[in-house]
């Protein structure tokens, strides 16, 4: 038996009944799982129970966590819709179908693979704490991952959650899950790189951790002599699997990785991001090109910091990152915070900004997967459009316009519009007219110049890398009467 009270410790609102209602959904899935066993040998309720609590820690509501403990009742345990309903509400009743729904990825080849993908983002669109559950479910499932007996079934369940679910968790602006999920999966996936990154890591964490307490008994006197208060100050160790990917953007070259250990600030308000940021500047030197604002311009995820890497003046370099503590929170579990509130008639009420751009960007997946019939082809898109690591720029009234990396003027066009897209013939960037086959950078302001009688040529599908420029261009192309230049 679990200590349900484990759970409750960290849900941060309690109506009075949430506690007998929560110990109840236990008590109903201890029953519908009763005599079941995972790989592990623990008995199955404890699946339920850790996927619940990770729900807990991620900060969700109620019915979220109950769904949580009964999220696999109705398809391996022994318990029906109607008692679901019944005992625990409509509300609990659809976030345990939804994830039922999703059913088990039960990995017989990519075709069915995709399928489950193609489900959950429909399901997710409907309501994202079906998501959630998932990548709670999943974060116990990689971590029990070695009770797997069969190695096959190991990689593939790992490189899942590396290319799948960990990009979501991404996505949603749960950078902790996200960290959790790639560090569980990366040494099944890669076991020799795992070793040696691990490795690395060992060796070079001493030494930065040196330069870095230095530097931070100087930095306080610095703030404390500043008359800067409250400040809260910790390190934070980079991950192995992010230290392995920034390895391999890097050549492999660990010299050129300054943030392997980075000094956290945490301050009450962010006129006092910007005063620490104007206090260590004047200071120490900054590192030329490595100022990164989060907090005026967020991460389309909603990620939020400034950061900034200076010489300590003792040949060391470190990283410093300075947030509040609001954006320290939501930068470990993002969209969730946003949900996690319930309105009066038991919906999740729908906060701030975040939530909305998320919805959304599921609401552009399905819809750019739709006339995508080789299930191949979708999984390919899916990571080209929304996993590849990506760029952020700006159009010139200061909107910011997300594309993944590699992305043209063209790309950024039909982002922007369709019709801007089809009537493009140039584009500008930084003010400065360029080709439209130019890739952007991080930062770019970009402006596109439209002329009535423009139109795409076949020629603009090597220029553009999103599916949702290619799919225009080629409805465009195909329209009849275009080469008569007819509109
Ligand atoms: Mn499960």
């Amino acid at each position: 038996m679990q200590n349900v009270k484990e759970i409750l410790d960290l849900m941060k609102s309690l109506a009075p009944q949430d506690g007998a209602v929560i110990e109840k959904a236990y008590m109903v899935a201890e029953k519908a799982h009763d005599g079941q066993k995972r790989f592990t040998g623990d008995p199955y309720v404890k699946h339920s129970f850790e996927t619940a609590k990770n729900l807990a820690v991620f900060g969700m509501d109620r019915d979220t966590i109950i769904a949580g403990l009964l999220h696999d009742a109705l398809e391996d345990g022994n318990i029906t819709s109607e008692v679901i309903e019944k005992e625990f509400g409509k509300e609990v009743l659809f976030l345990v179908q939804g994830v039922t729904k999703l059913g088990k990825l039960k990995y017989q080849g990519v075709e069915r693979h995709v399928e489950s993908l193609r489900k959950m983002f429909i399901a997710t669109a409907q309501d994202m704490r079906v998501l959630i559950i998932k990548l709670a479910d999943r974060l116990h499932n990689i971590k029990t991952l070695y009770g797997h007996e069969k190695k096959d079934k190991q990689r593939r369940i790992a490189l899942e959650t590396l290319e799948i679910y960990a990009p979501l968790a991404n996505r949603l602006g749960m950078g902790k899950l996200k960290g959790e999920l790639e560090d569980e999966a990366f040494p099944y996936v890669y076991p020799e790189d795992y070793k040696r990154v691990k490795e690395l890591l060992k060796e070079r964490r001493g030494e930065n951790e040196k330069y870095l307490e230095k530097f931070h008994r100087s930095l306080q006197k610095e703030l404390a002599a500043q008359g800067m208060k409250n400040v809260h100050t910790d390190y934070r160790t980079k991950r192995l699997y992010s230290l392995y990917k920034k390895l391999k953007r890097k050549n492999n070259d660990i010299e050129k990785i300054y943030d392997i250990t980075s000094l956290r600030i945490i301050v009450p308000t962010v006129e006092d991001c910007y005063k620490v940021l104007g206090i260590i500047h004047s200071a120490w030197r900054p590192l030329p090109g490595r100022i990164k604002d989060y907090i005026a311009l967020p991460k389309p995820n909603g990620y939020q910091s400034i950061h900034t890497t200076v010489f300590t003046g003792d040949g060391g370099i470190v990283e410093i990152q300075i947030r509040t503590e609001g954006m320290h929170k939501e930068a470990r579990y993002g969209i969730a915070s946003h949900l996690a509130y319930k309105g009066e008639l038991g919906k999740p009420r729908k906060k701030g900004e975040a939530l909305k751009k998320n919805v959304l960007w599921i609401d552009q997946l399905i819809e750019c997967q739709k006339n995508v019939s080789e299930t191949g082809e979708f999984l390919e898109n899916l990571k080209m459009d929304f996993f590849k690591d990506r760029v952020f720029v700006f159009t010139p009234k200061g909107d910011v316009i997300d594309l993944p990396e590699e992305s043209t003027p063209v790309d950024f066009a039909y982002a922007v519009h369709s019709d801007i897209g089809n009537h493009m013939s140039g584009a500008k960037i930084n003010g400065k007219m360029v080709g439209i086959d130019t890739k952007l950078k991080n930062g770019d302001i970009v402006e596109i110049v439209t002329k009535k009688g423009g139109h795409p040529t076949s020629k603009w599908l090597e220029s553009s890398k999103t599916t949702l420029a290619k799919r225009n261009i080629r409805g465009a192309i195909q329209r009849p009467g275009h080469k008569t230049g007819k509109h």
